[in-house]
């Protein structure tokens, strides 16, 4: 499929200097209070999103996993034990409570969480009690864990992953497959770096193998099924990947599907915050995408709206 722009030129045409309906961000917020591995303040970031302009700011942790084999290694060296993630993480919902409400008239605070998947037998029940005990607006889908084994901490890990399984390839499979089943489960309203694992394999050609194609298109029609929204996470952009997530055919095959997208800056500093964000407009809108969905709070509840590009 031919672009329907150019994409330098519509970079160029950008407009930065006022109030967008579209900048919104529905995953991002990581604070150093809450995650070992973030470096700015819940306030911090919401300041900095205010000054930045943006309408709409999901702040959306990370979830805790109950097994203490998967902590992260950031965490273990905070001194943190299963008890006190959960306690973190249970400061961490009050704390977003109490931003919406500090924040109000300034900027829309949304409350959401980004689940995981790990336990594999327990995660999906898991994930569910998390939300309804803390009453989030919404989750966001990720997959950061193929085969018990972090996939986006290091290159190194990623590498041994990939030759425990045989390959990138194999590894590929297994993520898109692991995508489909966490969405058919866990139903999120968003769906995270869809293409995480380009991280540590940005330009390797098991990218374009058939098998991984096909796996990838799986996931993205029960996205569709589900409804799901999927992010353009900007930190591709910071990670050197000269663009965001998801890849650019990812993007005209999930349009084919239906599927919307929304924006996603995952900040874990103030300089993530609304960072390339004119970029990843103007991305969708090479890609032939018109409109973004973002959601939003109405009369009480948190619904979904189109917005235009
Ligand atoms: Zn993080
Ligand atoms: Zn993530």
């Amino acid at each position: 499929m031919v672009a329907a722009y150019d994409l330098a030129q519509v970079e160029a045409s950008v407009a930065t200097d006022d109030q967008r309906p579209w900048r919104v961000s529905l995953h991002g917020g990581h604070s150093r209070e809450f995650s070992a591995h973030a470096s700015s303040t819940l306030t911090e970031l919401l300041e900095t999103a205010v000054e930045r302009g943006m309408v709409t700011y999901g702040i959306t942790d990370h979830a805790p996993i109950s097994d203490v084999r998967f902590l992260y290694p950031d965490e273990v060296a905070a001194g943190l034990d299963l008890d006190s993630r959960f306690a973190q993480f249970e400061a961490y919902a009050q704390a977003s409570r109490d931003a919406v409400d500090a924040f109000a008239g300034r900027i829309e605070v949304l409350r959401g969480f980004e689940a995981e998947v790990l336990p594999a037998a327990s995660y999906v029940a898991d994930m569910r009690r998390l939300r309804e005990q803390h009453s989030f607006d919404y989750a966001v889908g990720s997959v950061h864990w193929v085969d018990e084994t972090p996939i986006d901490l290091s290159a190194e890990l990623f590498a041994e992953l990939a030759a425990r399984l045989g390959g990138i390839e194999a590894l590929l499979v297994r993520y898109y497959a692991s995508v489909a089943e966490m969405v058919e489960r866990l139903r999120p309203e968003v769906v995270g770096h869809f293409d995480l694992p380009r991280l540590y394999s940005a330009d390797h050609a098991a990218h374009d193998a058939n098998a991984v194609r096909t796996a990838a298109e799986d996931a993205l029609r029960v996205i569709a099924e589900v409804g799901s929204l999927v992010e353009v996470n900007t930190a591709g952009y910071r990670k050197g990947l000269g663009g965001p997530y998801p890849a650019p055919w990812m993007v005209e095959r999930a349009s084919e599907l239906g599927i919307a997208f929304t924006f996603g800056d995952d900040s874990h500093h103030v300089d993530h915050v609304a960072a390339n964000l004119e970029r990843a407009r103007a991305y969708l809108l090479a890609y032939g995408v018109r409109n973004i969905s973002t959601l939003t709070r109405e009369a009480g509840a948190v619904v979904r709206a189109e917005v235009a590009l």
